[in-house]
């Protein structure tokens, strides 16, 4: 097929039968997550009988969704289809691409997970948390290494640098030619600033790629990373002339930092305790795989701490987003059993802000520097670096690789849309030849093209909170929307049955609506209103306390919205007696 005719053919050939002629392999591809958001990664390639999944993350929820822990996939369209379901190749050990796992592999059939050895540590020991969860099967991979997957599917991994160890690329041999997936990545660079390990992307120059797909969360950040070893030497820096004691946040994945740290600590004969048990369980991983080689006596307990002069401790912290559970926030507020802030501490944010945590952070900064605290974050200094590619970085890539297509993943569209600018810029691509599409919507690759379709498969958000998966539904989502941004009325009255009346004054209580002991005149003439729900029934007639809540809840509802402009939650509680 000509490429100036792609356009017109996409509305025509629309229908998937119509469109899959025998001798042309068609490859079905659609993200189940990652397109309209950070996070929730998860996507997959179909052909005939054979299905092949690529990362299963999870999405940390923003404020539209309160009391919900996560946001997954959804898997209903695979759930179906399961017994096609070859792997899941599992791209790195972020949350976001394997944090749904728990959730969805039970519902899949349990396929083979291939993975790195230590991805694979931080999969088992999260499952650890989901005992009535079926043993999960994992092939181990290293860099190099190529998996016959199934009859349609070859895949070969490739070592890439980001901000966890052991990440990898993967490249897909597939029926319509080979299909990259670039993994989480950015540069490395070595002492002098020369970036290393681009053998990789020139070696797939060669080898005639169809499609290439590249994350986006770095395409609108311009210019290229700041070197792992620039921030190392900052953070030194900053150890040479702390004070006292050093308290330093930061994610508990970034496991190649926090070794250099650990080194840096040794070099000045410090110790150093870990508070946060996600870091302390990474690193533990790290050093059971060899990966973190720590010296003896380096590491001490939290209790320890006190043995030690100020100037010679180092703690590891998690929590440099304001996290309210986590280690640096309980520091912060006072709540942490061995730590308290004093004067001379210095707080080092090895971290940027994720957004959204913008205002915990700013808190976490306040409360702690009111304490006495020396506190610097990465806006002050290079003291942070982060793990995806910047423009320039991305942009490399794609002139070394020259794919036939390109498909921004991992971003809000606007991020990925630029990344489709900065293809176009690199390599000359037409706009038809950067895929731009939502989530759930079925891409389908020939040989010589990749359409979008008009098939939309589910993807609309699967939540979890406390209870389990996906048991959040509409009406107790609204309920806790409303809690949050109008409070809530309970009214408790006492029915004489057989008078029909109030027994005494209704007692009113709220929560997050307004200060009723302050306002007791209008605390009295809400309580008019509802005796007055009753009187106007006749004496010694039944009512139903159904029927009385209904109507507490529609008119002193609207009552209480004339008065505040508000719209509490009304509960009414009615006792007969
Ligand atoms: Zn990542």
């Amino acid at each position: 097929m000509i490429k100036e005719k792609r356009n017109k053919d996409i509305k025509k050939n629309n229908n998937r039968k119509g469109f899959q002629k025998k001798e042309e392999p068609v490859i079905r591809f659609a993200c189940l997550g990652g397109l309209e958001e950070i996070g929730r990664n998860m996507m997959f390639f179909e052909y005939e009988n054979e299905i092949i999944i690529i990362d299963a993350g999870l999405q940390f929820p923003e404020e539209e969704t309160p009391g919900i822990d996560y946001i997954i996939p959804n898997v209903s369209y695979l759930a179906e289809r399961k017994e096609k379901i070859k792997a899941i190749i599992i791209t790195h050990g972020h949350y976001d691409h394997i944090g749904a796992i728990p959730y969805i592999m039970q519902k899949l059939g349990n396929p083979l997970i291939i993975t790195t050895a230590i991805t694979k540590e931080i999969i088992a020991r999260r499952q650890e948390e989901f005992p009535n969860t079926p043993k999960l099967n994992f092939d181990i991979v290293k860099a190099g290494d190529s998996r016959k997957i199934s009859k349609n599917f070859k895949a070969e991994f490739f070592g890439v640098t980001h901000n966890i160890p052991d990440g990898f690329g993967t490249i897909l041999n597939t029926p319509v030619g080979k299909i990259v997936h670039a993994g989480e990545f950015k540069f490395d660079y070595d002492i002098k600033g020369n970036p290393r390990g681009l053998e990789i992307w020139e070696k797939l120059g060669k080898e005639k790629i169809h499609t290439l797909l590249i994350e986006s969360t770095g395409a609108e950040d311009q210019g290229n990373s700041i070197s792992e070893r620039v921030v190392e030497k900052e953070i030194e820096k900053l150890f040479k002339k702390a004070p006292g004691r050093i308290i330093l946040g930061t994610f508990a994945s970034l496991l190649d930092r926090l070794a250099e740290i650990i080194k840096i600590a040794e070099r000045m004969d410090k110790r150093v305790a870990i508070s946060g048990s996600s870091m302390k369980s990474n690193i533990q991983i790290a050093r059971n795989l060899g990966l973190m080689k720590i010296k003896k006596g380096t590491l001490i307990s939290l209790d320890e701490i006190r043995k030690y002069n100020d100037d010679k401790i180092v703690i590891l912290c998690t929590g440099a987003q304001g996290e309210s559970n986590a280690s640096l926030m309980k520091i912060a507020t006072g709540e942490h059993r061995q730590i308290k802030i004093k004067k001379g501490d210095s707080i080092i944010l090895s971290s940027s802000i994720v957004p959204g945590n913008e205002r915990s952070v700013q808190i976490l900064k306040d409360d702690l520097s009111r304490q006495g605290a020396l506190v610097y974050h990465y806006k002050m200094m290079d003291i942070h670096s982060s793990g995806h590619a910047p423009q320039e970085e991305l942009k490399t890539v794609m002139k070394m690789v020259k794919p036939r297509f390109i498909f921004p993943m991992h971003g809000y569209y606007f991020m990925r849309w630029r990344n489709a600018q900065n293809a176009q810029e690199a390599l000359g691509l037409k706009p038809s030849e950067t895929i731009l599409v939502d989530n759930g919507q079925v891409v389908l690759f020939t040989k010589e093209s990749a359409k979008i379709s008009d098939e939309i498969i589910p993807a609309y958000y699967v939540m979890v909170d406390g209870l389990g998966v996906g048991d959040v539904g509409e009406v107790v989502l609204r309920d806790r929307r409303m809690l949050a941004q109008e409070g809530m009325v309970v009214i408790i009255a006492t029915l004489d049955r057989r008078s029909g009346r109030f027994l005494k004054n209704p007692d009113i209580i709220s929560r997050g609506f307004i200060y009723l002991r302050e306002n007791k005149e209008f605390v009295e003439e809400l309580r008019k209103r509802i005796k007055s729900l009753v009187s106007r029934n006749p004496r010694h007639q039944h009512i139903e306390s159904d029927y009385i809540k209904s109507l507490m809840r529609d008119q002193i509802g609207q009552f209480l919205y004339n008065r505040t402009k508000r719209r509490p939650m009304v509960l009414p509680v009615i006792i007969e007696v």
